[in-house]
């Protein structure tokens, strides 16, 4: 519900947590749209560590020139840890209101949608959050911005690893990023036609991936990939030893990192930051707070942040199943 009425509409928008790619599309259509709404916009830098250091300035319809395509973020992003102390975050809460402004749109992850809670539960301000992390491990939502162009640069590196493995009849496993999801790593996997694909989600038995990558060599394969989520890398020296004894063939291990991370946004990321950053002004303009997008079935909706971070993220069985499949 509205918590403030002000003359002049004032809006803020900041990017939090791990930058993802998109999130300069959805700053763009953000500061745009509420221009377009009538809004005077204001950014704010480094995300909540900028809210609390006052950098915050105001933005017109040039300030997002020319950044849909960039990755990272032009409004930059932190981490803030001392946000979730109370008094931290009414002062930082307080230097938007001094200047007017009674609403806010936070970009990040699950971490920063706890800020958008603190903010809702225990300030004036009016939030709403938009889900920008590449890992898309946010239950409520079937997508988050830079989860696409993630997966696609995950393809892009499994494409051109195939290429150096299969020239010298090798084996490569490749760790990549998603946290405690396995998300990135299941449709990386299964669009780059990965031999295996280990996720958190699933036990995993490495005597039977050792066996299966075995059986590929065995039937005229001349290399193997093997996609191994962020959350099982504890897995890492079992399995190349095991893999290894079983073939007989060098096994590299190589993990992506940060590579996952930038780049140039998919054309579905910056649509779908364009479309949130819509819906999030669309929230703001109705005086809503404490909501958050997301999209279901090719929808926009958008819910409450605590029904958001309640929700679990659920895991993709038949995909997963799939991929066993048609990887052998
Ligand atoms: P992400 O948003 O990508 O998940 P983090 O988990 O690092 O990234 O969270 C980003 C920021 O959100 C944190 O550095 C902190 O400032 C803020 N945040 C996280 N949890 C809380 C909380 N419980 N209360 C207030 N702010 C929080």
């Amino acid at each position: 519900m509205a918590k403030n009425t002000s003359k002049v509409k004032k809006v803020a928008v900041l990017t939090s947590g791990g930058d993802a790619s998109g999130m300069n599309a959805c700053v763009r259509a953000c500061v745009r749209y509420a221009l377009d709404q009538g809004y005077e916009v204001y950014g704010v830098k480094h995300g909540y560590k900028g809210m609390v250091n006052d950098e915050i300035f105001k933005m017109e319809y040039s300030s997002v020139s020319n950044c849909v395509h960039a990755g990272g973020t032009i409004l930059r992003s932190s981490r803030c840890p001392e946000f979730k102390e109370p008094e931290v975050m009414n002062a930082a809460v307080e230097n938007l209101l001094k200047r007017g402004i009674e609403n806010l749109i936070v970009i990040g992850g699950d971490g920063s949608f706890r800020g958008v809670e603190a903010i809702h539960e225990g300030t004036k301000l009016n939030v709403i959050g938009i889900p920008g992390t590449i890992d898309n491990d946010m239950g409520y939502t079937d997508s988050t911005i830079g989860f696409d162009t993630a997966c696609n640069t995950v393809v892009d590196a499994i494409l051109k690893l195939r290429d150096t493995i299969t020239s010298h009849d090798r084996i490569m496993i490749l760790e990549v990023m998603g946290r405690e999801c396995g998300n990135i790593a299941l449709n990386s996997a299964v669009a780059g036609g990965a031999e295996y694909v280990i996720v958190p989600e699933v036990d995993t038995d490495v005597d039977e991936v050792a066996a299966s990558i075995k059986r590929g060599f065995d039937k005229g394969k001349s290399s193997s990939i093997i996609v191994l989520a962020e959350g099982k890398t504890e897995l890492t020296d079992e399995l190349t030893q095991k893999i290894s004894d079983a073939t007989g063939r060098r096994v590299n291990h190589m993990a992506l990192k940060w590579m996952q991370r930038g780049g140039i946004p998919t054309v579905e990321d910056r649509v779908l930051a364009a479309k949130m950053a819509c819906r999030a002004v669309e929230l703001v303009e109705c005086g809503q707070s404490g909501r958050v997008i997301g999209i279901k079935g090719g929808e926009i909706f958008d819910t409450t942040v605590l029904e958001a971070l309640a929700c679990k993220k659920g895991f993709d069985q038949k995909l997963y199943e799939l991929a066993q499949i048609i990887s052998k």
